[in-house]
């Protein structure tokens, strides 16, 4: 029997409703809030997540910061809305 195993990503995102300033571009933008969960793939089936990153970026040059999961979720609570693929 051939056990094909592997890991992915699986992504979240969501698009603030609020102007973020970006120091690195110094442009103003509705920043992309990305919530990845890694797992372990088994038949190109998700089976055990290992690791979640939350992370809010800037859509124009990619600058990113590193959300702890409380942040993250307060934000797509109150300031943000689904995002299509
Ligand atoms: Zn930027």
């Amino acid at each position: 029997m051939i056990v094909i195993a592997g890991a992915g990503p699986k992504m979240e995102k969501f698009k603030s409703t609020k102007t973020e300033h970006c120091y690195h571009c110094r442009n103003n933008s509705r920043w992309i809030l990305q919530k990845t969960r890694y797992f372990i793939t088994l038949f190109f089936l998700p089976v055990v997540p290992f690791r979640t990153e939350y992370l809010y970026y800037c859509p124009i040059c990619g600058y990113s910061k590193t959300l702890t999961k409380k942040e993250f979720e307060q934000k797509v609570l109150f300031e943000a809305e689904p995002l299509g693929k």
